[in-house]
């Protein structure tokens, strides 16, 4: 069935990242310290997730005069986890060939606009929280010509958007904004979430870092997304920054140089 398919697959991608992990990274994890931090992380953000699915899929199979309402709560449930692992494995894939320099981005002449809006599609509000929290996209009408590597790209946006709804905790609303200036392009993630210390805000872009506050509202995390994002914008020659608030929200951005050259239209 679909929700025996999804567990396999859940397993098959907890272990090929545990696998990629151990065997790739564990040459960049030279001190002890790191690889603790990896393994704490590694095991609580495998196993929640999965513990879920298991036990979900397990009621699912084990009742079978389950309310409807009930049933379609732990199906969400089991998509929303998968989903949750799907991404993680992306980040850690994404991370294991940045480290081994199998990745340069496939930089090609593209309306970024493509790339942003791609985003969209691939990051769904959970559906509990549908009611209380607005995400709007914002892109002029004219192509926006850079040379860069789309999936890349919406990779960084993915990350920054999937950040701003976690960490966006009570109702509120997530803007995502394409602008132009006279040579760079910029992409801005905004929310009114909970916002970031400054003294956390130097370390925000750094592997596995995490804010305590983001640990102490249990948002699920690896400390991983950021630490993408920024490789990702380096790579394109651009640059991300962060204006935060606590309490008031977020703000990141990141600028990429346009191409020259007006795509013809
Ligand atoms: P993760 O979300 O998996 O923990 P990231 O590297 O994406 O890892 O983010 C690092 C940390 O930065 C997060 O743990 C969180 O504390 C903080 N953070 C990132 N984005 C936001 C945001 N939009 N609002 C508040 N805190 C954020």
């Amino acid at each position: 069935t679909g929700m025996q398919s999804f567990l396999v697959v859940s397993v098959v991608i907890a272990l090929a990242v545990a696998t990629s992990l151990g065997l790739e990274r564990q040459r960049a994890l030279s001190t002890h310290r790191a690889k603790d931090a990896l393994i704490n992380t590694l095991s609580h953000e495998l196993r929640t997730p999965l513990t879920s699915i298991v036990g979900s899929v397990e009621l699912l199979t084990g009742d079978m005069d389950m309310a409807a309402d009930e049933r379609s709560d732990l199906q969400s449930r089991v998509s929303r986890n998968a989903e949750r692992l799907l991404s993680m494995a992306d980040n850690m894939l994404t991370l294991a060939a940045m480290d081994q320099r199998e990745w340069t981005p496939d930089r090609r002449l593209t309306d970024l606009r493509e790339c942003v809006l791609a985003a969209r599609e691939a990051v769904a509000v959970p559906a509990e929280r549908v009611s209380d929290l607005r995400v709007h996209f914002d892109v002029p009408d004219e192509p926006v010509p850079v040379v860069a590597d789309c999936r890349a790209i919406e990779r960084v946006v993915f990350n920054l958007l999937s950040n701003a709804i976690k960490y966006t905790p009570g109702p509120g609303s997530v803007h995502v904004r394409l602008t132009t200036s006279e040579f760079a392009a910029r992409i801005s993630v905004a929310d009114d979430g909970m916002g970031i210390a400054r003294e956390d805000q130097r370390h925000l872009f750094e592997r596995f870092y995490r804010t305590s506050t983001a640990k102490q509202h249990v948002v699920p995390g690896t400390g991983l997304g950021l630490s993408i994002v920024r490789s990702i914008v380096a790579a394109h020659g651009g640059e991300i920054r962060v204006d935060s608030v606590v309490g008031v929200g977020s703000t990141f951005s990141v600028d990429l140089p346009l191409h020259p050259v007006t795509v013809s239209r």
